[in-house]
């Protein structure tokens, strides 16, 4: 099997969760910008956050021969604060050269609060003015389908963007389908308790097919699961799906995906 985890938050895991997603068969990580777990009180915690993604996280990932890549901005869940955001986006230009970054991500709602979604809007400018791609977050509460609506929303209304340049994260059974109808690419977060099983992740795989979706662990320093993905892998392998059907989902579409950016680059010739 091989696969990539389009979605992992490394700096909070151990350096043996990369061993173990090596020996999966995992080909490369993207690991997005997030919370801490705790509020970032300075335009300086976010200077520091982001040399640790574009500096010592893929150096650490490179220990293992697995090329890393990253995503930059201020986490929905810090997005109250807006003349903190205004001072963090002001700074994430100077980041973006760097040559494991993919785009601005995640971005999104997490209360769905104005601030909130002022905070998107300036995130999703950014990534206009700078022609990067996105990753989206979407709320894990009750008010799932609301939040990615709004987003579905702000990101319909600017005419900048190619909704294949963009991924929607954490999309459940009853928002799957609005994301994919508009042409954007949707991801599955597999977590033991919210968010998808592996079981529902292969149940919307059923209903709506393979195309531009994706699965990830979204490891975290929370109740997730770094081997998740090849994890799902097993559960479509016991519900009859072909290698060539599992090879597509967690490697060929991944791959496809991130490779719009010519960053994203594999070491090795990954074997089929
Ligand atoms: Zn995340």
């Amino acid at each position: 099997m091989r696969y990539i985890e389009p979605h992992a938050h490394m700096v909070s895991r151990v350096t043996d969760d990369y061993r173990d997603m090596l020996a999966a068969g995992c080909a490369a990580v993207s690991e997005p910008a997030f919370w801490a777990g705790f509020d970032r009180g300075t335009p300086q915690g976010f200077h520091d956050y982001f040399c640790q993604l574009t500096d010592y996280e893929p150096k650490r990932a490179a220990k293992f021969g697995l090329p890393h890549f990253c995503w930059l901005c201020i986490n929905p869940k810090e997005s109250e604060n807006v003349s903190l955001a205004e001072e963090v986006l002001a700074m994430i230009p100077r980041f973006l050269d760097r040559p494991n970054v993919l785009g601005i991500g995640e971005i999104g709602l997490n209360k769905n609060s104005r601030n909130e979604l002022r905070v998107l809007e300036m995130h999703v400018d950014l990534a206009a003015r700078q022609d990067q791609m996105i990753l989206v977050h979407t709320p894990h509460l009750e008010d799932k389908l609301k939040g990615t609506n709004l987003i579905l929303d702000v990101l319909k209304s600017d005419r900048r963007f190619n909704p294949g340049r963009v991924i929607i994260d954490h999309v459940e059974e009853h928002t799957v389908k609005p994301v994919l109808d508009a042409g954007f690419w949707a991801g599955m977060t597999l977590y033991p308790e919210s968010k998808c099983t592996a079981a529902r992740s292969v149940d919307i795989i059923e209903c709506y097919g393979a195309e531009r979706l994706w699965m990830n662990s979204a490891c975290d320093w929370g109740n997730s699961v770094p081997l998740a993905v090849p994890y799902a892998a097993l559960e479509m392998r016991r519900r009859g799906h072909s290698l060539d059907e599992i090879d597509r989902l967690i490697y060929r579409n991944p791959v496809q995906f991130l490779g719009q950016n010519p960053r994203f680059k594999l070491g090795e010739e990954q074997p089929a």
